[in-house]
């Protein structure tokens, strides 16, 4: 009985995983191109000139303009925009000028609604699944923003980590606001010494602030104690996807690679195997 509430449960969030994955989308399309419209702005505010002549002026956001199809424009009907069937049904073309749609944005909406299946069927539709659904959400967005644009937002990251350390506060996850909180200050100033090691002896820059940010959030959700395997794990498969992308030259300008999706992809160990198991694989 209490199996076939916890499979309804299930269902319904991953239903409603499917729709947000479809959300998650278009916030990995347009946050980024928001966060540079916006310092466009700031940069014309600065230099003086009248920041309302920019032609950029229409409205941007995440709700406004409506889809189009970036190659002919066509607007996306709301029956061309439903979760992985809309996908399938057109056959992963545009309706008018069928040019392929990237197998990606299905593909979220999947991994999203898994995600959120999974959370709903450990943890149950209690305030701990959600905390963890949203967790999901917010890291599997860093992710693929990064990977495109290597940025990670800080209207992401900030929120992550208050969520975690909140969540830790009331009891929602099983981890102390002790261990949140250390976890989150080490998190952020281990890869802050780094960064500043790094910077002064080459004169490069290893990676970015919100690097820094993410793995203080990390820190929060899963405690101080797995930092050190969330690391170590997002070094070595960092390591080894950016060898692969250099041998099969898939590397891109100035031979970077992002580390938040390695980060992000750690995160997601922690979550689906348990954070005792990533320490006690490396023997912490
Ligand atoms: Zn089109």
């Amino acid at each position: 009985m209490l199996t076939g509430v916890l499979l309804v449960d299930a269902c319904i969030l991953g239903v409603l995983g499917l729709l947000i994955g479809s959300f998650l989308n278009v916030v990995v399309f347009r946050l980024p191109k928001m966060m540079e419209r916006q310092w466009a702005a700031e940069c014309a505010e600065l230099s003086g000139k009248d920041v309302g002549s920019t032609e950029d002026a229409a409205p941007f956001n995440l709700v406004v303009p409506r889809s189009r199809c970036p190659k002919c424009a066509h607007p996306i009907a709301w029956y061309e925009n439903i979760p992985v069937a809309s996908y399938a049904f057109l056959r992963g073309k545009c309706s008018s000028c069928n040019t392929a749609i990237s197998a990606r944005y299905p593909l979220v909406e999947l991994v999203t609604g898994g995600l959120f299946f999974y959370c709903a069927w450990v943890f149950g539709a209690t305030p701990t699944g959600l905390i963890w659904c949203a967790f999901s959400a917010a890291l599997l967005t860093l992710a693929l923003i990064d990977w495109d644009t290597t940025l990670l937002p800080d209207d992401i990251t900030l929120p992550l980590l208050w969520m975690g350390l909140i969540a830790a506060a009331v009891h929602w996850i099983p981890v102390t606001l002790n261990s949140a909180l250390w976890g989150a200050v080490a998190g952020y100033l281990s890869l802050w010494s780094i960064y500043w090691a790094f910077k002064l002896a080459t004169g490069k820059e290893g990676m970015g602030y919100g690097d820094f940010k993410l793995y203080a959030a990390l820190g929060a959700w899963f405690g101080w104690q797995t930092l050190i395997p969330i690391i170590l794990m997002a070094s070595v498969i960092g390591a080894i996807v950016g060898i692969a992308m250099k041998f099969t030259s898939g590397l891109r300008d100035g031979g970077y690679v992002p580390f938040g999706p390695f980060l992000a992809g750690a995160g997601f160990t922690a979550l689906l195997v348990g954070p005792e198991v990533l320490r006690n694989f490396v023997g912490l």
